[in-house]
């Protein structure tokens, strides 16, 4: 049971009462934060190992969160507090597989490899394509390979296996790679725990339903595994639907910390080969609450809407989204082609650079720090100003571009004599007020 503020401070050390070593003026001030989950107990360096373990289980989010090797990389799952992102926000986005498996043959297994792994994409300074490598074995013999040929693709990989020695085999052939062990059941669970503890992975926890889901994991939290993702283990659309739901609902609003794990979903199994319905189940397993999705393989025609979709759910609604500041060259444009500039708010980015590419006149455009916000509002903000436009131009664009042309939004043309002030070698123009007149004014500029 989670423990409230006037617990933890009946728990904190007396004998350094008050000693502020936690940056909080007193031990109430400071057992309150820990119990609202405004900061960690460890911040106290005076409690003793067992109070801390025990103020640290009793404050820990209902939901565990595990990190995995992707990879070079590291990703995240669970960590949840939230069913509905408009409540607060989602923290650990969805991330997606696309498979090998033993009973294909190794021309088509790379073929997957090849499609899957050329969909690799920045969309909002966010890395877009497959994090994970799926390697299922139905047939003997190849279980090995396979994870040895996942585990070479830079990314995190999902061993799915029941059976043991196979399990053993690849996990010792790749263990660098930290992949994550997807076989415990009822019937080999203890044998595939002690795999997982002893080699540190994240153990996948299969079952059908969720009363056998739930014992399952009973068991295996009372070997000492809490490191664990629940695997949806059935063939069954709806099946699948409630278990990820209800494994939510139980970890969020019941505090049902048996069920406070992520999960897994097999939406290739799902599909059964309909790459359509696949789409279609990755999204909605997206939105509820799938914390890794396998795919068959993963397609542009995939990928872009299921992506994008994850992208609007997982940024967090109270943040701006934000183009990386820098200089963009649309087509083809050089040292010496003229340079447009506007704000890092990620849909002007996306409006203006769309426009300017159709215009098919080379130029650059120039994405300046503007807080995430949209032209107005950074200008009123004093976010988008002669000073910053400036301080760019020389920090920035003048090392890298050769042109002395620069264009601003017409939203601000007030801004014009300001900055042409600050930038004496620059010729400053102000171009239209909405970006679909910026073909017109980019091809007559350039005629
Ligand atoms: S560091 Fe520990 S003992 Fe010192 S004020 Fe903070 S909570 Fe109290």
């Amino acid at each position: 049971m989670a423990l409230k503020g006037l617990d933890i401070f009946k728990l904190l050390p007396k004998a350094h009462a008050n000693c502020k070593e936690c940056g909080f003026p007193t031990c109430m001030a400071f057992a309150m934060k820990v119990a609202a989950g405004g900061a960690e107990i460890t911040k106290c360096p005076h409690v003793e190992a067992d109070v801390l373990d025990k103020i640290a289980e009793s404050t820990a989010p209902p939901m565990k969160s595990l990190t995995v090797k992707l990879g070079a990389d590291e990703g995240k799952l669970g960590g949840e507090t939230v069913l509905f992102r408009h409540e607060k926000t989602y923290v650990s986005k969805t991330l997606y597989a696309f498979s090998l498996y033993g009973c294909n043959s190794d021309e088509e297994n790379e073929a997957v490899i090849k499609e899957s792994a050329a969909v690799d994409y920045a969309r909002i300074g966010e890395r877009m394509y497959a994090e994970f490598v799926h390697v299922c074995e139905h047939h003997e013999g190849k279980f090995v390979d396979l994870a040895k040929k996942a585990a070479a693709l830079n990314r995190g990989v999902i061993l799915s296996t029941f059976k043991i020695d196979e399990a053993k085999a690849a996990v010792e052939a790749i263990k660098d790679a930290k992949p994550i062990l997807n076989g415990a059941n009822k019937d080999n669970y203890e044998e595939f725990s002690k795999l997982a503890t002893d080699n540190g992975l994240v153990l996948g926890v299969n079952a059908p339903n969720l009363e056998e889901m739930y014992d399952l994991v009973e068991k295996l939290e009372k070997l000492g595994n809490k490191n664990l993702i629940l695997t949806v283990d059935t063939h069954d659309i709806k099946t699948a639907f409630e278990m990820t739901v209800q494994i939510r609902r139980a970890a969020l609003l019941n505090k049902d910390r048996t069920f406070g794990y992520p999960t897994l979903v097999n939406i290739a199994g799902l599909a059964k080969d309909d790459l359509d319905m696949e789409a279609a189940l990755a999204a909605l397993f997206t939105v509820k609450y799938g914390s890794i999705l396998i795919l068959s393989k993963m397609t542009y025609a995939t990928s872009l809407p299921l992506h994008g979709l994850r992208q609007n759910l997982y940024t967090d609604p109270q943040k701006p989204m934000r183009q990386e500041v820098g200089i963009y060259p649309l087509n083809k444009g050089g040292e010496n082609d003229p340079c447009y500039i506007t704000v890092d708010f990620a849909l002007t980015y996306f409006v203006v650079s769309g426009e300017l590419e159709r215009s098919g006149v080379p130029c650059n455009l120039l994405i300046c720090d503007a807080g995430g916000y949209s032209v107005l509002t950074s200008w009123a903000a004093g976010k988008f100003s002669a000073s910053t436009i400036a301080k760019f131009i020389t920090e920035e664009v003048e090392p890298k571009v050769k042109s002395r042309t620069l264009i601003l939004p017409g939203k601000v043309a007030v801004l014009k004599g300001e900055v042409e002030a600050k930038l004496p070698d620059w010729k400053i123009l102000v171009g239209p007020n909405e970006a679909v007149a910026v073909v017109k004014f980019a091809k007559e500029l350039a005629a």
